[in-house]
């Protein structure tokens, strides 16, 4: 593959998983010419999935855990964010004023988490300084009231019961379901409600925030029932880091769409959380790690040679660590029906499962606490191996 387009002046905005592996890919393709990074958080990029896992059980770094260095040599701008997008003038202004010109853009700037109020006693985790001070909360034993019961929400609620916290989860349907489907969703709930969180199933109607500091934090549903807590943490999804891009002309009806390159247009191109890719049902977002990671490297080799790069090819792969289950899946989830057992742990951990589903509309693999490489789920979940 050779480099056609004579950049000079690549910039990418955003620092976290799909910015880094944008600026290494870059690079490892032959691109030399000036590389500049806006990452709006402090810190060099690091695991964003530890954030709801080990971070916020742990009791001692508060370093966050970082990704391996790369040495791309970029120019990188911590804690600036891009603030504006001037495609006439080819340039990014940061919110201290200054402006970059580029002559190719990344667009990497993820998502933040949605919220219903911005009461200090509402908490949200999607930074690292997020998690340390929920994490510095939870310490102090609080009764909490978690909004969602995703992988987010159930992990959170899974490390505030080791911290010794009264849970409760409000999710409408059993927790995880709409993620894996009703057999992985009700294992999940299962090991929930053994580890003492009350799970309550309803549909938030209104968060009541005092207008002090101090006072009850209060969650009407819409049944009437109402739950309060000394902390709510709210996981109920994301929004894309676009308001940088409004008036830019990019964004259409408020989404960074892409084609299946990564392309915005010949000299832009976007990857992860923030980008809106074409599927059968339309432009979807698909916000996982392993999607940032694989969107990265298409959308920068994209932007370097054009059509000769290959589209995206993403096989899903996503995991979650909560309640003592470590299930890690990939294929098309949610799955309905029975599942088969492919294969069971050995005598160290006979629990473990590897488990699969197949049917005219769904292919799909899960272990559940059994060790296999990812390569090999996957294609477990092709039915392209099997575990003899
Ligand atoms: C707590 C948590 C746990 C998760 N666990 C899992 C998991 O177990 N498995 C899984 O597959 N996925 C998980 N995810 C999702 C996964 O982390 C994301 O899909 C992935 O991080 C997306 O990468 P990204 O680089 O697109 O965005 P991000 O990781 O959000 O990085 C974007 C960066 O851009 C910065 N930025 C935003 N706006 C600007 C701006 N205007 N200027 C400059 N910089 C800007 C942000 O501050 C951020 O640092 C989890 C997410 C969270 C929050």
């Amino acid at each position: 593959m050779h480099v056609d387009r004579n950049y000079e002046n690549i910039v990418i905005v955003g620092y976290g998983i799909a910015g880094m592996t944008a600026a290494d890919t870059l690079r490892s393709h032959g691109y030399q010419g000036r590389l500049a990074i806006v990452g709006g958080e402090p810190h060099e990029p690091y695991s964003r999935p530890a954030l709801s896992k080990a971070v916020l059980a742990d009791v001692g770094t508060i370093e966050p855990q970082y990704l391996p260095a790369s040495d791309h040599g970029a120019r990188v701008f911590l804690g600036n964010r891009a603030v504006a997008l001037d495609l006439k003038r080819s340039s990014i202004t940061l919110d201290n004023g200054e402006h970059i010109d580029f002559d190719g853009l990344v667009i990497a700037s993820g998502s933040s988490a949605k919220r219903f109020t911005d009461h200090p006693r509402e908490f949200s985790v999607r930074s690292h300084d997020d998690a340390l001070r929920l994490r510095t909360r939870l310490h102090d034993q609080p009764s909490v009231v978690i909004l969602g019961g995703g992988p987010l929400g159930m992990e959170i609620a899974s490390a505030a019961r080791k911290i010794g916290c009264a849970v409760t989860l409000v999710h409408r349907g059993p927790p995880m379901a709409s993620h894996l489907g009703p057999y992985l969703g009700s294992r999940c709930s299962e090991a929930a409600r053994a580890q003492g969180v009350e799970l309550i199933d309803g549909r938030v109607a209104e968060v009541c925030a005092p207008d002090s500091a101090d006072g009850p934090i209060t969650v009407c549903l819409e049944s009437g029932q109402e739950v309060g807590g000394d902390v709510i943490v709210s996981t109920i999804g994301d929004a894309p880091e676009g308001d940088w891009l409004a008036d830019s002309g990019l964004l259409t009806d408020g989404r960074l769409k892409v084609d299946t390159r990564g392309r915005v247009n010949e000299h832009i191109v976007a990857a992860g959380d923030i980008a809106w890719l074409p599927t059968a049902d339309g432009h979807e977002r698909q916000p996982l790690w392993t999607a940032a990671i694989e969107q990265a490297k298409t959308a920068s080799l994209a932007l370097l040679v054009g059509d000769e790069a290959p589209p995206l090819d993403f096989q899903s792969y996503f995991w979650t660590e909560q309640f003592g289950l470590t299930i890690r899946v990939s294929g098309d989830f949610p799955v309905h029906g029975e599942p088969e057992v492919v294969a069971r742990g050995q005598k160290a951990n006979p629990d473990a499962l590897l488990l699969r589903w197949s049917g005219d509309a769904q292919s799909a693999a899960a272990a559940v606490g059994y060790r296999i490489a990812i390569p090999k789920l996957r294609k477990v979940a092709t039915g392209d191996f099997l575990p003899s």
